[in-house]
């Protein structure tokens, strides 16, 4: 059903730029088991603690975990997980075309409304899991 609405182009944009999404509580220890090195070396090899916020660190551009896809995908921050059907685009079409705009797997032809009533089958079943 999901690829009525999104086709992963892997063209990696998404993990581009000069900061990442930060981890939520849970995310770190998710990330230390997957890679599975101690909480210390993960941090001081992976991430950048500002305060208190941690991101992953930026190598030539782009999150230190990307080359050609994800390789920390089973570890991934939550938020990372979220992207692109992010229930933010069924309040608001807004959010919608900010997001297709960003992502190219995205399939925006299908319209606003259909896109809305896809989505929000595939967000409650994965609540549901
Ligand atoms: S921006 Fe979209 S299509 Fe490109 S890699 Fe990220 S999720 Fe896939
Ligand atoms: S953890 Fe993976 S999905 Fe998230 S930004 Fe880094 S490379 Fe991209």
């Amino acid at each position: 059903m999901e690829e009525q609405i999104f086709e992963c182009r892997q063209c990696g944009y998404c993990c581009q730029g000069e900061t990442t999404v930060s981890l939520t509580g849970d995310d770190l220890p998710r990330m230390v088991h997957y890679l599975g090195m101690s909480e210390q070396e993960v941090r001081e090899k992976y991430l950048r603690v500002t305060g208190n916020v941690i991101q992953m660190k930026i190598v030539d551009g782009h999150c230190i975990f990307y080359n050609q896809g994800c390789t920390v995908h089973p570890g991934k921050p939550w938020r990372c997980s979220q992207w692109p059907l992010h229930p933010s685009i069924l309040q608001d079409a807004g959010n919608f075309q900010a997001i297709s705009t960003s992502c190219p797997g995205i399939k925006a032809t299908v319209g606003y409304e259909k896109f809305c009533e896809i989505l929000s089958v595939l967000l409650q079943a994965k609540e549901g899991r």
